[in-house]
């Protein structure tokens, strides 16, 4: 990425943990080899029993759970996402995401959406970069638009 785009001054971000993104109408936070071993070992459960009681098959890739208001299975409304510090990485490179930084306005439509958005910390254009690496490619996600 080049040093002239939009963001290079950087960008403000800190997640309020209101749980707009958790929560509500129902959604997939896609996970892989790698973040399904951090998390199963944040609970001391084997891979299979981990994936017992927290994953689903959908759109043929692996997903957290949903409770049945469709929130995340790690949501709780008191204390927040509860493997914060071990989040997907579909959760942990929000909201610094391609399609979000493709322009001020795009990244200004989901600042409506996400409270965190231009708020507390700074992120320089080098560790918004390493979190671009983290993003999901979207492109290889299951239509997200089915149910
Ligand atoms: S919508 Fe934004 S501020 Fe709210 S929980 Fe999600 S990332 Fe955090
Ligand atoms: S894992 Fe945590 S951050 Fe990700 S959707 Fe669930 S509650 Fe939200």
């Amino acid at each position: 990425m080049s040093e002239q785009v939009w963001f290079s001054e950087g960008l403000k971000f800190e997640c309020t943990q209101c749980g707009r993104c958790c929560t509500g109408a129902p959604g997939f936070v896609w996970v892989g080899e790698r973040e399904v071993e951090r998390l199963a070992k944040r609970f001391g459960l084997s891979l299979e029993d981990f994936g017992r009681r927290h994953l689903r098959m959908a759109r043929g890739r692996l997903s957290l759970t949903e409770k049945p208001n469709g929130d995340c299975v790690f949501w709780s409304n008191s204390t927040g996402c509860q493997v914060y510090e071990d989040r997907p990485d579909q959760c942990r490179s929000w909201p610094f995401w391609n399609a979000n930084l493709e322009s001020r306005a795009d990244w200004d439509e989901i600042a409506e959406e996400c409270p965190g958005c231009n708020r507390g910390s700074s992120w320089s254009l080098v560790q918004i970069q390493e979190q671009l690496k983290l993003a999901p490619d979207r492109s290889n996600w299951p239509d997200q638009e089915e149910n």
